[in-house]
């Protein structure tokens, strides 16, 4: 008999997305980890989602370089793949990694060559959208010119819990550049024993701050995930506070099943579905809604 009620919890309003993929998992009795890498799976897939996966955003050269790393709180193990190309599920190259478990996190060539071996198909990630945008940014090279990670969080009916994510990461960002997503403590974080936390903006500012790991040891110390959400970011917000113009939000999933999501700006949403919701809602903002 389940003891808990499955939930998943996932970044912006393509997580209703990610969140019906997990969700046919979790209530046919399947495991968080299984719904997170399906949720991540069908955002990746999308070529309509353009900062993650299939279609996502290229970087400064024109080639999409993505960024998946995968937490199952059972087990306690971890996956994770940055800068690699021409794979359209790189969450899938990351519980690759996490099944293997012999490493954690495997870069660019190293990454691609390891998911060729396991069987994944390489493809070209550009779609004529991104091309197209890519023509038409190019000369102007804005920094951070498009930019949003899916990230996810779930608990099972047994109580286990998981968390992914997955991007593109910034918009022309350098060859190689790895931002948050796939750093294990930056972008995700996960412990069972507490619950777990995923971030999307702007990496630099997350990783500065070991941004999910905090937010998992503000909880272990007794904030609840909303408030401890608001703790980090009041902590990025205090160590930027003259350059305060970028987006940075988290969303936090604690063992009990308590949720929490805040971010920097307005305009941040979170998706969440359980047994009596599916819906987006706005996060709490920094200087609006907490000091
Ligand atoms: N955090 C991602 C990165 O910096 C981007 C995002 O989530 O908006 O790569």
């Amino acid at each position: 008999m389940a003891q808990f009620q499955p939930l998943i919890l996932s970044t912006w309003d393509f997580g209703l997305e990610a969140n019906q993929a997990g969700w046919d998992i979790l209530v046919r009795g399947g495991t968080a980890l299984d719904a997170v890498e399906a949720g991540a799976r069908a955002v990746e897939s999308n070529p309509e989602i353009t900062s993650v996966g299939y279609g996502g955003y290229p970087n400064e050269m024109g080639v999409v370089q993505l960024d998946a790393a995968i937490i199952d709180g059972k087990t306690g193990r971890m996956g994770a793949v940055a800068a690699l190309e021409g794979i359209r599920n790189p969450i899938s190259v990351a519980r690759k990694v996490l099944e293997k478990n012999r490493h954690i996190f495997l870069v660019g060539a190293g990454a691609k060559s390891f998911a060729l071996r396991e069987g994944f198909r390489e493809e070209n990630l550009n779609t004529p959208q991104s091309v197209r945008w890519y023509a038409e940014q190019l000369p102007q090279s804005q920094q951070n010119a498009g930019h949003d990670t899916v990230g996810i969080l779930a608990r099972d009916a047994r109580g286990d819990m998981a968390v992914a994510c997955s991007t593109s990461g910034l918009a022309l960002k350098w060859c190689g550049r790895v931002g948050d997503s796939p750093l294990i403590g930056a972008g995700l974080y996960l412990d069972q024993a507490v619950g777990g936390a995923v971030g999307t903006g702007v990496g630099e500012r997350a990783i500065e701050v070991c941004g999910a790991f905090a937010i998992v040891e503000f909880m272990r110390y007794g904030l609840s995930p909303q408030k401890a959400c608001e703790q980090l970011l009041r902590r990025v917000a205090e160590r930027n506070r003259n350059r305060l113009n970028f987006q940075l939000a988290f969303i936090a999933l604690s063992r009990e099943g308590e949720t929490g999501a805040a971010s920097l700006q307005e305009g941040f949403v979170f998706a969440l579905r359980d047994s009596t919701r599916d819906h987006t809602a706005p996060s709490a903002v920094f200087g609006r809604d907490y000091p």
